[in-house]
């Protein structure tokens, strides 16, 4: 299965990032995708911390560099269990595609009654359309409740190939996730988390838990550049509409 468009990817504006956007952009021409979405840290990550202008003024980049579509997002840090997010509304209305994580900087790994209850409130967040690596082995929480309420929301649930080489011992949540979005029809992103070029649609250790689980292309919101457009297109309007 192939992969068009890198959903999570990190520049030097995270400042535990290594690459400029540009450099991005070579990354992902290497590995021949059409294009990848920016999906800076939110400020409340320490370490990670543009400003809230910053992706007020992400308008200035062109639509694409040397043919690489390039799409404005954001992985923001869900701040608690109510779903609490880092940037205003004003700012997430404008964005492409939205993502929320938990992150152990901004929300101390709890229950997985507590765990689960947090992401839940992001999912059903009308402002969130994806959440960031919710295999994370430090974050155990009640996937099937994760999945349902993702497919009942048509919300995207990340199958994040970093996870694999930065977050060990996740590797078997990410197959329950994706098992379970295969039974229950929960859309599948697929991202690198890539911080250096060379990572950017790097997605091999991903890519091989969602064919074992039987997903295809259909129910990956990131394979084709065109099912991208329909989705973020979709998420966006709706974004707009409850703004
Ligand atoms: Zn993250
Ligand atoms: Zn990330």
């Amino acid at each position: 299965m192939k992969i068009e468009i890198d959903t999570h990817t990190h520049s030097i504006a995270s400042l535990h990032a290594y690459s400029t956007i540009d450099e991005l952009v070579s990354g992902a021409a290497k590995h021949g995708l059409k294009g990848f979405v920016l999906t800076e840290h939110g400020p409340a990550l320490q370490g990670g911390l543009p400003h809230p202008y910053y992706f007020g003024n992400l308008g200035v980049l062109p639509h694409q560099i040397r043919g690489i579509k390039l799409f404005r997002g954001v992985e923001l840090n869900i701040m608690d269990e109510t779903g609490g997010l880092d940037l205003p509304v004003k700012y997430l209305k404008v964005l492409d595609f939205v993502m929320a994580g938990l992150h152990e900087a901004c929300f101390a790994p709890a229950s997985k009654t507590a765990n689960t209850r947090a992401m839940l409130a992001a999912i059903e967040n009308p402002f969130v359309d994806c959440i960031s690596h919710p295999g994370n082995r430090v974050y155990p929480v009640d996937y099937e409740a994760v999945v349902k309420a993702a497919a009942r929301l048509g919300k995207a649930l990340e199958i994040n190939n970093s996870s694999f080489k930065v977050r060990k011992g996740s590797a078997e949540n990410c197959k329950t996730i994706a098992r379970l979005a295969k039974d229950f029809g929960c859309l599948i992103s697929c991202g690198s988390d890539a911080h250096y070029q060379d990572d950017v649609g790097r997605f091999d250790a991903a890519l091989a838990v969602i064919a074992e689980a039987g997903i295809g292309g259909e129910q990956l919101i990131n394979s084709t550049l065109e099912g991208f457009t329909e989705f973020y297109k979709h998420r966006m309007a709706e974004r707009r509409r409850r703004g």
